[in-house]
């Protein structure tokens, strides 16, 4: 563990053992005290959040829920090597054996240890319980592994490969032996704790999302409705490349978060959040922020801007600032339009057919004169402080990419990268840079390098 992740640890130590005391609203952030790529620093650690609940803390956190008649697991960790470790906490600090199992979603950071238990739930001696859709979320991603390895690979390239793949995702073939649907409330006694388990319409990483329920501690377990920071502008449209999140079903889960009055929020990524009064201004802000930028858009679109004018204008008024550290208001604001209105936007019939605008890229290059021409009306936007233009001219001259173009479009990505990092961090807008960036920097190495003997 590096000594970030040590200090996270340690902070999430600290906000757990200071049950009950709520953060200060100035502390309702901007400032969250992480960002999204320390995640995979994390280290494996036991948490107790109270004297039968533990946090088994991972790159993908999960719950132990122990009682006289048998032990609960809310997720169970990533698919990664930790798993093992993550697991041998299980089996220290359970006091019973493991009954059920409740998946709070389809993402392999949460359902990746459930493959361990497929014997036991196969024979009945363990319940897999998740939301209805979980089968329809795995299938999405089961499906589609080589498309979404091809994504993962630019934001994580060390640690994701386009190797094609060896063995079965096994925690996406699996199905709930109980499955759980949207206003039909699972709700079990086991030794003397009261669980519910509700499986909301929608909720922040797709359709599959459940809350689990703790009525007399006043826990509740929200898996990722919140995303990987708590709290933080949800991440209603990924760029790794899922489906939409739907910003009217997101503000009713959290109106239904608000009518539980929980006393612990238990997030799945870094840390739990503590204190009634805490988590209803923290979830009130989360809730507003999304209805305001809900509002923005139907104002707009009714008033006959356009999507990039939509994106460029809206912005969180300074009471309902956010993190965007994950989540970004002008991408959701693009999917929110999206999820109204679908893609085609009345700009030009030309996007109804199947030839892109990049198709006369090379007849552009050949009548500017060549790539330098657009290398250098590049140079004069980055000048005048513009470098999205410079990056448009600079696509224009794909598969031209001379030295001079190269050079621009280096300059171009630094300066995004440097606004990126000194604005809110945003984890993908920063990977995606930083890919550009490589590419950009080994092509101009592989043209500038000194010729063989
Ligand atoms: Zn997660």
């Amino acid at each position: 563990m590096n000594s970030r992740a040590a200090a996270i640890a340690i902070t999430a130590i600290i906000w757990t053992l200071c049950w009950g005391s709520p953060l200060g609203a100035e502390e309702v952030e901007r400032d969250v005290p992480v960002r999204v790529g320390d995640l995979q620093d994390m280290g494996v650690e036991a948490v107790a959040v109270n004297d039968f609940v533990y946090r088994i803390e991972g790159e993908g956190a999960f719950f132990l829920i122990n009682t006289s008649e048998g032990s609960v697991l809310v997720d169970t960790g990533t698919h990664y090597a930790q798993n093992e470790e993550q697991m041998a906490k299980v089996r220290e600090l359970a006091t019973g054996p493991i009954r059920k199992i409740i998946v709070t979603h389809a993402h392999a950071d949460h359902s990746g240890g459930l493959p361990r238990f497929k014997p036991q739930i196969d024979a009945g001696e363990v319940e897999f319980v998740a939301h209805h859709r979980y089968g329809y979320m795995s299938r999405l991603q089961d499906e589609l592994i080589p498309y979404f390895k091809s994504r993962y690979h630019v934001l994580y390239p060390a640690r994701v490969s386009l190797e094609p793949e060896t063995k079965p995702r096994v925690y996406w073939k699996m199905e709930p032996t109980r499955p759980v649907f949207p206003g039909s409330d699972y709700r079990f006694e086991l030794g003397g704790v009261e669980f519910v388990v509700i499986a909301p319409e929608n909720t922040g990483e797709g359709e599959d999302g459940i809350l689990v329920w703790l009525p007399e501690s006043r826990i509740l377990f929200t898996g990722d409705l919140f995303g990987t920071l708590y709290p933080m502008f949800p991440n209603l449209y990924t760029v790794r490349g899922e489906k939409y999140r739907d910003p009217l079903d997101y503000i009713d889960v959290l109106d239904q978060v608000l009518a539980l009055k929980p006393r612990v929020i238990a997030h799945s990524h870094f840390r739990n959040a503590l204190g009634e009064g805490y988590i209803q201004s923290s979830v009130t802000r989360m809730r507003d922020a999304v209805q305001y930028m809900w509002d923005e858009v139907v104002k707009g679109m009714n008033e006959g801007r356009t999507v990039h004018e939509l994106m460029r204008d809206i912005k969180l008024p300074r009471h309902l600032e956010l993190s965007q550290g994950h989540g970004k208001v002008s991408w959701s604001v693009r999917a929110t339009w999206e999820i109204i209105a679908g893609w085609y936007y009345y700009d030009t019939i030309a996007n109804l057919y199947h030839v892109p605008a990049t198709a006369v890229n090379d007849d552009l290059v050949e009548m500017v004169g060549g790539a330098d021409a657009l290398a250098a009306r590049a140079t004069g936007y980055l000048a005048q402080g513009k470098p999205l233009e410079a990056v448009r001219l600079l696509d224009i001259a794909k598969g031209h990419e001379t030295a001079a173009v190269l050079v621009a479009r280096i300059e171009a990505v630094e300066r995004l990268l440097k606004e990126a990092g000194e604005g809110h961090g945003n984890f993908s807008e920063i990977g995606l840079l930083e890919a550009d960036l490589r590419d950009s920097r080994v092509k101009l190495g592989v043209r500038t390098a000194p010729e063989g003997p």
